[in-house]
């Protein structure tokens, strides 16, 4: 059987600079370190992280006085910063700077006056984070049908922004529908949907022309995981969402020449490895690297952990 490797795959530069900050404030100031939500969509990533002493909190609430915070990749709500600032909590924001520019453009369309029509899904942590950007109305849009069904108080002084994550494809139908019921809706310069969604959706596209079936190695709750299966799936390829080696079955490959292999942005190469592994298992295989978008993005990581300000608690090294 030959095994396509989707080129790229797996981590993005905002998750790898979002776990890079965790490590750095282990190493730093010690464990425990308190991160609101998971840092990125991956029970691996978290799990490891745990033991080495990071706990995870849905809740600014839930961390002590003068413990080390830090804000996941996905992005927080103003009202969650302002929380933490109160109660003057050492803060790392580890949001990632393409959810961050998504922000600031909420934030300009709320000085325009503009209510906010945010494309996204509903419940998403980034979602909810960029929707506590504006004290405007947010209406969340999760379809094209759904449209049809907005309510809105100012039909001519509307702006859109969207999650990172979204299909491309699907985006633009719902893009397309809100300009059509509200022809003077302002949107962003540029794509909300970052290099890094667009550049795997894409190689998922290109797996589907030569393989039999596609999986995909993400965790469930991984959005942008999510999309590359049913960019998979809407080509006709049997495509599966798998979080690691174990969720294999043999049977899928019965009659299968050929298979593609990819990951969401939030999963480790090790996983893949392993996926490797388990097919080999199964079957003789033979490797193959699908060409594709070679990534070299990285982004800064932020002053707070570079630099910690003088409120931030000194580990104390013990002998
Ligand atoms: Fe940033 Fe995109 Fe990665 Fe999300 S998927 S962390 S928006 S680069």
């Amino acid at each position: 059987m030959q095994v396509y490797l989707a080129q790229p795959r797996g981590f993005c530069a905002g998750v790898q600079r979002a776990i890079d900050i965790v490590e750095m404030a282990l190493e730093k100031f010690g464990p425990p370190v308190y991160v609101r939500h998971e840092i990125v969509h991956n029970k691996h990533i978290v799990e490891g992280l745990r033991t080495k002493g990071v706990v995870f909190v849905d809740h600014v609430e839930d961390i002590p006085d003068g413990a080390v915070t830090i804000f996941s990749a996905h992005g927080v709500a103003e009202q969650v910063e302002m929380e933490a600032h109160q109660r003057q909590l050492p803060v790392v924001d580890a949001t990632c700077p393409l959810v961050s520019k998504v922000h600031v453009q909420v934030r300009k369309f709320e000085k325009e006056d503009r209510d906010i029509i945010l494309i996204g899904h509903r419940g998403h942590p980034e979602v909810e984070g960029t929707a506590g950007r504006s004290k405007r109305t947010v209406h969340i849009v999760e379809t094209v049908e759904s449209v049809d069904d907005l309510n809105v108080e100012n039909p001519d002084n509307l702006a859109y922004v969207t999650q990172t994550t979204l299909s491309v494809n699907d985006t633009r139908e719902i893009i397309d529908a809100l300009k059509r019921r509200f022809p003077s809706i302002k949107g962003p310069s540029t794509n909300d949907i970052c290099y890094a969604t667009q550049n795997r959706q894409e190689s998922v596209k290109n797996l589907s022309q030569v393989v039999d079936l596609i999986l995909v190695v993400g965790a469930e709750n991984s959005s942008n995981s999510n999309r590359l299966v049913e960019i998979g799936l809407n080509t006709g390829t049997a495509t599966y969402l798998i979080d690691g080696p174990g969720q294999v079955r043999t049977e899928w490959f019965e009659g299968v020449e050929r298979v593609g292999l990819t990951a969401g942005a939030s999963a480790p190469e090790e996983l893949v490895i392993a996926v490797i592994d388990r097919l080999r298992a199964i079957k003789e295989i033979t490797v193959i690297n699908q060409p594709g978008i070679s990534e070299s993005i990285q982004f800064k990581l932020p002053s707070s952990i570079l630099n910690p300000p003088l409120n931030f608690p000194v580990q104390v090294v013990t002998a």
